[in-house]
């Protein structure tokens, strides 16, 4: 297994040719006793280094600054998060305990997606060991999400004339409400979100693609809703990027789950999702989204699954890639 990544990238004769974010900050924010598991970007991250992945494969985020939080988030609403004065109802609905610790880790995360976003947009992949803070809208965050790190990176990528148009194709069991809130106005944005119906957010604002499942649905319901819509969804609109939110999940012993799927078909939806837009040479930013099992290792393994998939979809498909970074020189 150690040997994973070399067997991939001698293939070309190339060094790892895209890029992981991650901080160990990420998994040292003190939560407290909660069912949201920091620990699991440490576990992943350590996993990535077993396949083989050396130090300079990862890249360290900064935190995001103000200026790039205001392309989404509301100068009310930042000044509550910076001032440590948000009301109690906006604290139960944020389902965390809110500290300065917790801004900041979702300051870092934020930084961490703007930077896998980038890295992607240069080489043609990226992973972020995080991410995928979908339920947070402009002026609130909800379900353990202070900042939409995903709407965050894409408005700066936007802003910054890095790209016309984007995708996010969210995967995580919850409907991604945040960010189709966020975008439902911006035609230059396509929101796509398959997630079990009959769970949080009892509100799901319309994405631009939304795909129920129920409670009880298996691996060939799941499948079956999602594989039809690509590559369409990529051919239709085009993007000139996509950023992929694998959440965990829906994953069949997941706390949070309902769904009947099994970690062989989330690794078929991440080549669906990964492999469509490799073929046709879209950049791909991949971010974790949730994952709750009660063994953390669980979740983990349904993540570094979708690492390999990141890897094999390369693999597959290198000639754009090696094509992308040769126009970067
Ligand atoms: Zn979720």
């Amino acid at each position: 297994m150690a040997d994973f990544f070399n067997s991939v990238f001698s293939f070309l004769g190339l060094k790892l040719p895209f890029k992981f974010v991650y901080s160990n900050e990420y998994w040292m924010v003190d939560i407290g006793r909660h069912v949201f598991p920091v620990k699991k970007y440490r576990m992943l991250y350590e996993k990535v280094i077993a396949l083989g992945a050396g130090h300079k494969d990862f890249i360290e985020p900064q935190p995001v600054n103000e200026a790039d939080l205001l392309l989404v988030h509301t100068p009310k609403y930042i000044k509550k998060v910076r001032t440590g004065t948000l009301s109690s109802i906006e604290l139960q609905a944020l389902e965390l305990p809110f500290s300065p610790e917790v801004a900041r880790f979702f300051m870092l995360m934020t930084g961490g997606t703007i930077k896998t976003v980038e890295e992607a947009l240069k080489t043609g992949l990226a992973v972020h060991i995080g991410g995928g803070f979908h339920h947070a809208f402009p002026d609130h965050g909800e379900g353990f999400c202070l900042f939409n790190d995903v709407a965050v990176a894409i408005e700066k990528m936007k802003h910054e004339g890095k790209i016309n148009r984007a995708m996010v194709v969210d995967c995580d069991l919850h409907q991604g409400n945040g960010t189709a809130f966020i975008f439902s106005k911006k035609d230059y944005v396509f929101t796509f979100s398959i997630h079990q119906m009959d769970i949080y957010p009892s509100e799901k604002p319309p994405s631009n693609l939304d795909v129920g499942l129920w409670s009880g649905d298996n691996d060939e319901a799941y499948l079956g809703a999602l594989s039809p819509h690509f590559p369409r969804i990529y051919q239709e609109f085009k993007p000139d990027l996509v950023v992929y939110i694998a959440g965990a999940d829906p994953y069949r012993k997941d706390m949070l789950s309902g769904l009947d799927v099994s970690p062989e078909a989330l690794n078929k939806r991440d080549r669906i999702v990964i492999e469509n837009a490799r073929k046709l040479k879209i950049p791909v930013a991949i971010v974790l989204g949730g994952g709750y099992t009660a063994e953390i290792e669980e979740t983990v393994e349904i993540h570094l699954n979708t690492v390999k998939a990141a890897v094999r979809a390369w693999k597959r498909n290198p000639q754009s890639l090696v094509t992308s970074l040769i126009q970067s020189k």
